[in-house]
């Protein structure tokens, strides 16, 4: 087409990126590669192909990892990791800025194999995921600069395995290797089958800045490859991304390994539009929401809730809008969507939509390219809130619709799914919008806008989305552990012996504590406490997986917990210490009793002081405004988890109860408290202290019984968002495999004992909440 031709009829030219340099480096390399271990490549074999998804085209050849190289990546990350951690923060992070420097200065290189390898149109691989890249690495040379003086009571966790998706090869590459390397840990990566050619790039960038060997370990391969990653015993941590079916899978597998592990996993975002929404700019929000990257991310606005007043305008412009998306070769820079990453995932979405005929299908006419893997922009309405396609991730450029008619009901609509990763409110509103951002089950709320990421700002879910964050200071727990060495937990068993009557006081009989009421046990069953020598000091119901549910129906019942003030929560708080304080004498000598010595007057000061310490942090344990580089805030809220089943330590039968329970409770959320085995009368004494303090009905409950017997119960309830584990019984790993039910967080001690004179509050009060970042951009 000649310039004059284009200036008559107005079209748009092309605009192609030249993919010379690409191709070229990828000649230099010999358009083959082996895996890069202890900082070389390893000797190529011809395994897979590396397809351009746009045309078909082969890329480069790479090897398919087996178990020996992927030993030798995990050995080279090994022998690496502490001379790696001794070097320092200030040292790491002159190579985390070598790092940026290099992925600045080869920017567009990166840029254009990304497109090549994926799909992805090229304004947005060169102004959306390379800029975000560089700046992971940036921010990650700040964090490592300034570990030493900030967490000076953490340190690395040692090897990480990261295992990531196709979408964003590099992009995700950089969200898990920068933080890890920053905080002293060392990397073996796998990049997806269909997309490694950026991460071999970027090891190829790490040998040129001198990266010491074995610091960063890059192994190709498929999902073959992932298992045996996950399943490799000198592997310290797990950070995965892609769908929630392989999160699950790895959840399973790392049970009860001791491995740390960060699932960052699918979703199925609202959109919300209320009616005073500025409607064109929503609509354009929307494009960016589910027509960027071509729909393939995670987080995409991909369930559009619309104010049944304005659906029939937004619908219609919404469809002249999509009408004008240009598809087409990934390299033009004036295309608007490229090609989906390979043509299985092509196969997938048009398999998804054509065993899902239900529903009103809209499909702009649009000229699509003749080959390569190319879906156009589809609009679905007309559905059912329980259809497959308004629940399930389709990962195109598919978007569904649903109307609503008050706040509440789209409140309702948008937590209707298994997922909790993202969510949009557009609304000229900022009250409503403010209003509604806490209350929707996300990790991640735009307000007015959508797709906004940072380093600085935290990203990840809840519920089947995964857990952990990645960005921010709340990133970096993930890769960090509290320093020192970490001792065995010795077993502790309830005290045997003849059971002899004690004295001949009237019988008084505990109960388990469910909602604010004394309740027997559904079992009907109870157990004689003995001590040591073996007389009876009283019998405790033994609970069943009945109690633990009404436990949490109980929980559920007190959500006004949450919502209550931080003030008034400390108040409670500081109510139940000086209730403790009253019977303080009663208390230990119980606790004499029961563990045999004089420990007890030490542990009840001890638990009053603990009280006192989460009375305090109920107010001050603060969110953050994160420093993204945006005219606007991006909150960092800490949230609730919400219900919190928790196995107490059976040493410390009171201090430990209450170092569980006062964190939590200080946090907005609602306990089920399973006691100390060998000593569980003084939880039964210390729910009548609860009873005199204010505490709602159903915020605390309390079961007694047999931790073996209710751990798979705790971790598999539905309905319960987190379970920790003190327990001195062997049940890590059971909680760890049951919570794959429904992905909740779990926080398990791994058979290792825990100080509890020491309050270590900020791990408490991490556990205890949820990261909310909430992007708020300011201006008309
Ligand atoms: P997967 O979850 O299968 O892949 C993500 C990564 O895990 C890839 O590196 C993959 O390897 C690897 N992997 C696959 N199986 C295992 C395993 N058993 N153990 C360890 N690692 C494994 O996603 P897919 O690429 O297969 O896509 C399937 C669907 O998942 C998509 O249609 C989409 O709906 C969703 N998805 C969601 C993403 C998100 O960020 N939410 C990202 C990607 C996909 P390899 O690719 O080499 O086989």
């Amino acid at each position: 087409m000649t310039v004059k031709e284009i200036f008559e009829s107005m079209d748009y030219g092309t605009a192609p990126e030249s993919p010379a340099e690409a191709l070229a480096w990828l000649v230099d390399q010999g358009d083959r590669f082996g895996h890069f271990i202890d900082g070389a490549f390893t000797d190529p074999r011809n395994d897979f192909e590396s397809r351009n998804p746009a045309t078909g085209e082969i890329l480069a050849t790479l090897t398919q990892a087996t178990l020996p190289e992927v030993d030798a990546a995990v050995a080279a990350a090994r022998k690496a990791q502490s001379k790696w951690q001794k070097l320092g923060g200030a040292g790491r992070a002159r190579y985390l800025y070598a790092l940026a420097r290099q992925l600045q200065k080869h920017g567009r290189l990166v840029a254009v194999l990304e497109t090549l390898d994926n799909g992805k149109p090229i304004r947005e691989a060169r102004d959306v995921d390379i800029p975000l890249v560089q700046r992971h690495f940036y921010y990650h040379a700040g964090m490592a600069q300034l570990m030493d003086d900030e967490m000076p009571d953490r340190e690395a966790l040692g090897v990480c395995g990261q295992i990531i998706p196709w979408n964003f090869p590099i992009l995700m590459l950089a969200w898990k290797v920068a933080p890890a390397l920053a905080m002293g840990n060392t990397v073996v990566l796998k990049p997806a089958e269909y997309t490694s050619l950026t991460a071999l790039l970027f090891a190829d960038i790490c040998r040129q800045i001198g990266l010491p060997k074995g610091v960063v370990n890059i192994v190709t391969g498929d999902g073959a490859v992932g298992e045996m990653i996950t399943a490799h015993e000198r592997i310290d941590k797990i950070a995965f991304t892609g769908s929630t079916a392989v999160g699950r899978a790895i959840r399973t597998a790392t049970a009860g390994s001791g491995k740390a592990l960060t699932l960052e996993l699918g979703g199925k975002s609202p959109y919300i539009v209320f009616d005073d929404a500025d409607i064109d700019s929503a609509v354009e929000g929307l494009v960016d929401a589910i027509f960027f990257n071509q729909g393939q991310v995670c987080c995409a606005g991909s369930r559009l809730l619309i104010h049944e007043g304005i659906a029939d305008r937004f619908h219609e412009k919404l469809r002249a809008r999509m009408g004008k998306l240009r598809l087409g070769n990934p390299l033009d820079k004036s295309i608007d969507m490229g090609a989906l990453a390979d043509p299985v995932q092509l196969k997938t979405v048009q398999g998804m939509i054509a065993d899902n005929p239900a529903g009103t299908h809209f499909t702009p006419p649009c000229d699509m390219p003749a080959t390569g893997c190319f879906y156009p922009p589809t609009l679905i309405t007309d559905l059912a809130p329980a259809d497959r396609l308004m629940q399930e991730e389709i990962f195109g450029p598919v978007l569904v619709s649903a109307t609503f008619r008050t706040p509440a009901e789209a409140v309702e609509m948008a937590n209707n799914t298994r997922y909790g990763l993202a969510a949009t409110i557009w609304s000229e509103n900022i009250n409503l919008a403010l209003d509604i951002a806490p209350k929707l089950a996300a990790g991640v709320v735009w307000i007015n806008g959508s797709n906004m990421f940072d380093a600085a700002a935290g990203f990840g879910g809840v519920r089947e989305s995964g857990f952990g964050r990645e960005g921010g200071w709340a990133g970096l727990t993930a890769y960090t552990r509290p320093k020192g060495r970490r001792k065995a937990l010795k077993p502790q068993r309830p005290h045997g012996g003849d059971a002899t009557t004690g004295d001949a006081a009237l019988d008084r009989t505990p109960k388990l504590y469910i909602g604010g009421k004394q309740t027997r046990p559904d079992s009907g069953y109870s157990r004689a406490v003995l001590d040591k020598s073996g007389a009876i000091l009283g019998h405790v119901p033994v609970a069943s997986r009945k109690d633990i549910r009404n436990a949490v129906e109980a929980a559920q019942s007190a959500a006004g917990w949450g919502e209550s003030s931080a003030h008034l929560r400390a108040q409670i708080l500081y109510y139940i210490g000086e209730n403790l304080s009253a019977r303080a004498d009663e208390l230990a000598a119980r606790i004499d009793a029961l563990m045999g010595g004089k420990s007890g007057k030490a542990e009840v000061e001890a638990s009053i002081d603990r009280l006192f310490t989460y009375a305090a942090w109920a107010d001050k344990y603060e969110g953050r405004i994160n420093g993204v580089p945006m005219r606007g805030a991006a909150l960092a809220m800490h949230e609730p988890v919400g219900i919190i089943g928790a196995f107490c330590p059976d040493e410390a039968p009171l201090l430990g109860l209450i170092s569980v329970m006062a964190p939590a409770l200080a946090m907005g959320n609602r306990v089920v408290l399973v006691a100390s085995e060998p000593a569980p009368l003084l939880a039964t004494d210390f729910y009548q202290i609860l009873d005199t303090s204010d505490v709602p009905a159903g915020a605390v409950n309390i079961l007694t019984g047999s931790h073996l017997d209710l751990a798979a119960p705790m971790a598999a309830h539905m309905n319960i968002d987190a379970v920790w584990s003190f327990s001195s019984s062997d049940i890590s790993g059971e909680i760890e495999r049951a919570s794959a039910s429904n992905l909740k967080r779990t926080w398990v001690n791994n058979g290792h004992a825990r100080d509890w004179t020491h309050a270590d509050s900020n791990s408490f009060l991490a556990a205890a909440t949820e990261v909310k970042t909430v992007w708020i951009p300011y201006g008309e």
